[in-house]
């Protein structure tokens, strides 16, 4: 509980000394939860002005969590689509000095009206795509996962350092409240020396024709696109990184999940402390949405534990309190004060931890070939 109240209280305060706010001017907080302080900020402050490149499913998702931003707002738009630019720009009230095309985004350089860019496109184009924005010397948001294997994932960290840019991972369960209480309880020691963790994550996916089961632009099946979950969120409730992974992969429909797609992976991973961790990845289930973490002296579980929510979750002390929230109004909000303000993430959200779950799923990948251990070297 109190990592949370600390993060917001130094998240508020770094906001405010940036800000050049002087207490005299600081405006009202409103507490509605005793875990959960929002930050109300004044209105001359200035906001993240984001363009979002990708106009689908997703972005759409983000674009409506962005109309309750305090933080950030959308005031660019890139697109290969003139009909959803236009739409975007009627529903955004979006100029059309703002919107680019993907074959003119290097343009953006000399707009003065956008900050950073969100990268939403299919997973094959995000290491292209964040290259170009780069370039441009804009600040970028990318989904996950960063990029379809850990080389691409190095160069585009490379590319952001070397342009001066920041790199950010949509890793949105890291800013989510009853995620932060987890980890909390965690750190906290109150669960004792942690020895398990299990990480179910998968739906049954429909399309056969979609982009996420073309190898070219998904770079993988269901581990590059829900197994992440459980890769990156044992990372976090376990408190570690891994030092070695095993993979066995199961395929019921090779017609659907051709080559290169993997379609159910079960994968064990290993931590420096002793702890294990063991989870299911699937394009061929429902329902699988859940984390367990197992300590000495005490349990978390979560289910639902990635998914837009509400997230729910218990400890062995009762159940978690943190409120709810929509995820992507307060991941903008905070990588607003990340971009903007240099403040923390709670939990990393940077291209280096983007790229430690490439390493890892590079790895899972390797060991379902091979069927060997693999030892991964420290992330
Ligand atoms: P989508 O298919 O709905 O949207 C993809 C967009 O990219 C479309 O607007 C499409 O027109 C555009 N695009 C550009 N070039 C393309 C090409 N060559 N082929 C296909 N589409 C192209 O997909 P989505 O569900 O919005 O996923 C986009 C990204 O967002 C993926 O990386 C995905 O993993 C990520 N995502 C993240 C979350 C999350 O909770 N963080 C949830 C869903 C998706």
């Amino acid at each position: 509980m109190v990592i949370l109240n600390v993060i917001k209280m130094i998240t508020r305060r770094k906001f405010i000394q940036k800000a050049g706010l002087g207490a005299a001017s600081l405006p009202l907080i409103s507490s509605t939860h005793p875990l959960f302080t929002p930050t109300v900020i004044p209105p001359d402050i200035p906001l993240l002005r984001v363009a979002i490149m990708g106009l689908g499913s997703y972005a759409n998702r983000v674009a409506r969590a962005m109309e309750t931003c305090s933080r950030a707002k959308i005031t660019g738009l890139v697109s290969g689509t003139p009909s959803k630019i236009k739409d975007w720009q009627k529903r955004y009230g979006i100029p059309e000095k703002n919107c680019y095309h993907y074959n003119n985004l290097e343009e953006i350089e000399s707009n003065p009206d956008i900050d950073a860019v969100y990268i939403i496109t299919p997973n094959g184009l995000h290491c292209e795509h964040t290259l170009k924005v780069a370039g441009a010397g804009k600040h970028v948001i990318c989904e996950k996962p960063m990029a379809i294997n850990a080389l691409e994932g190095k160069q585009m960290v490379d590319a952001c350092e070397a342009a001066g840019v920041q790199l950010l991972i949509g890793y949105r369960m890291h800013f989510e409240p009853k995620t932060l209480e987890a980890i909390n309880l965690r750190q906290s020691g109150i669960l004792g020396k942690i020895m398990f963790f299990q990480g179910l994550s998968g739906f049954k996916i429909g399309n056969p024709n979609q982009w996420r089961l073309n190898l070219n632009l998904s770079g993988g099946g269901a581990m590059m696109d829900i197994g992440i979950y459980s890769v990156n969120g044992a990372r976090y409730m376990v408190g570690e990184d891994p030092i070695w992974v095993s993979a066995q992969q199961t395929k019921t429909n090779p017609s659907k999940f051709k080559d290169g797609i993997d379609e159910t992976i079960q994968f064990q991973m290993g931590f420096p402390s002793g702890a294990v961790a063991s989870c299911l990845s699937t394009y061929n289930m429902n329902y699988l949405d859940r984390f367990f973490l197992n300590g000495s002296k005490g349990f978390i579980e979560m289910q639902p534990s990635t998914g837009y929510g509400p997230i729910q979750g218990k400890s062995h002390l009762g159940p978690l309190s943190g409120p709810v929230v929509n995820h992507q109004t307060v991941q903008m909000d905070a990588m607003a004060g990340i971009l903007l303000y240099k403040e923390q993430a709670p939990v990393a959200v940077d291209g280096k931890e983007g790229l430690k779950d490439m390493k890892i799923i590079d790895a899972i990948y390797q060991a379902c070939r091979s069927g060997n251990k693999i030892y991964l070297p420290k992330l």
